[in-house]
């Protein structure tokens, strides 16, 4: 756990079994993922486990949180 860049909020570990990204190169599919979501404003961090996160090697939190 860590402090969000965002607010005060504390960014806790979420697991999820299947989720679509949309990247810039198109949709990519992880599973059975953590990624680290603020409990107070709700942004997420797609890097906060790299290491279940086998293509992961970019800034996908910068690029979603523009959406
Ligand atoms: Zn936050």
């Amino acid at each position: 756990m860590y402090r969000c860049e965002y607010c005060e909020g504390t960014v806790q570990p979420l697991t999820l079994k299947r989720e679509a990204f949309k990247h810039r190169d198109g949709f990519v599919i992880l599973e059975d993922v953590t990624i680290g979501v603020c409990d107070t404003c709700g942004n997420r961090y797609y890097c906060a486990d790299i290491s279940s996160c086998g293509s992961c090697c970019c800034n996908w939190s910068e690029t979603l949180s523009k959406n």
